[in-house]
């Protein structure tokens, strides 16, 4: 469905970035990977699925390193057809307590990359009269958690710069929408049930009960497997008309 096309997903050397990389190379896309950590592991994984496979290591958080990212895609695939907007980080802690450091990192990271990336891969969306815009946003990017001021702002705002988005190429054949998911065992969140466990005595499989229970009605994980079969959907010729939603994947977290 998606040969001869190239995907850049941010942030998919680990978690829902690399599931939905590798649901978008199984459907023949070439995928440009990003982010921290291993990249070799990562590259192998997709490139086994018979597809080219190329590797950025920009800091989302940095303007210029986007603009160089976005410049080594054009230069070695061609165009980005479908732009993945989903490097995220995270940092739990009360407002008075928040350190405006990480406050600024996570809007750098979670939000103003998405409107870096866009801006820079629309020209030639739209010069191809095709493109996918998918931001990995959260169920955060509709209801709020206590304790999570900057990404429940960040998530909130791109759920707003979504529908922007959608409506500038509302006439064009690029659309752009949203993920919303809930809980996804990825290391950001095995982070939350390892201080769950430590500061309430638990062992691992309790504190990710709990964390369940909290928030999550189906008290099931989202897999970023499933991730990615939504975002197959979403670069569709059935979805040429889905534009500017925010969709949660998220067990009935937001529908309570
Ligand atoms: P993860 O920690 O497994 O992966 C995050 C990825 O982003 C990694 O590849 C990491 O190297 C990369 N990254 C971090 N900072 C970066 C930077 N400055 N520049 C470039 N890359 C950077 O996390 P995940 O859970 O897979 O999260 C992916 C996205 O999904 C995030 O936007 C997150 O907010 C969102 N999300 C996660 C959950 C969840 O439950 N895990 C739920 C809702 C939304």
């Amino acid at each position: 469905m998606l040969k001869g096309k190239t995907a850049l997903v941010t942030g998919s050397t680990s978690g829902i970035g690399l599931g939905i990389a590798k649901a978008l190379a199984r459907q023949g896309a070439n995928i440009v990977l990003n982010g921290f950590g291993d990249s070799e592991g990562p590259k192998a994984e997709v490139a086994a699925l018979g597809v080219k496979v190329g590797y950025h290591g920009a800091d989302m958080g940095k303007p210029a390193d986007i603009e160089a990212m976005m410049k080594y895609v054009a230069q070695e695939f061609g165009r980005t057809d479908i732009l993945v907007n989903n490097a995220g980080i995270q940092h739990v802690s009360s407002i008075e307590d928040f350190p405006p450091e990480r406050w600024d990192a996570i809007l750098a990271i979670n939000l103003t990359s998405a409107f870096h990336t866009t801006r820079l891969a629309l020209p030639a969306m739209k010069k191809a009269n095709w493109g996918r815009i998918i931001n990995v946003a959260s169920v955060h990017g509709l209801v709020a958690s206590a304790q999570k001021s900057a990404y429940v702002a960040a998530k909130h705002g791109i759920v707003g710069f979504t529908k922007v988005t959608a409506l500038e190429t509302a006439t064009t054949g690029i659309t752009c929408n949203a993920i919303c998911p809930g809980w996804v065992l990825t290391p950001l969140v095995q982070k939350q049930v390892d201080a769950k466990a430590a500061a309430m005595g638990l062992s691992n499989e309790e504190a990710k009960k709990q964390l369940l229970a909290e928030k999550e009605p189906s008290l099931q994980f989202t897999t970023p497997e499933e991730l990615g079969e939504l975002a197959v959907f979403f670069c569709s010729e059935a979805a040429k008309n889905v534009r500017g939603v925010a969709w949660n994947m998220d067990g009935g977290w937001a529908a309570q």
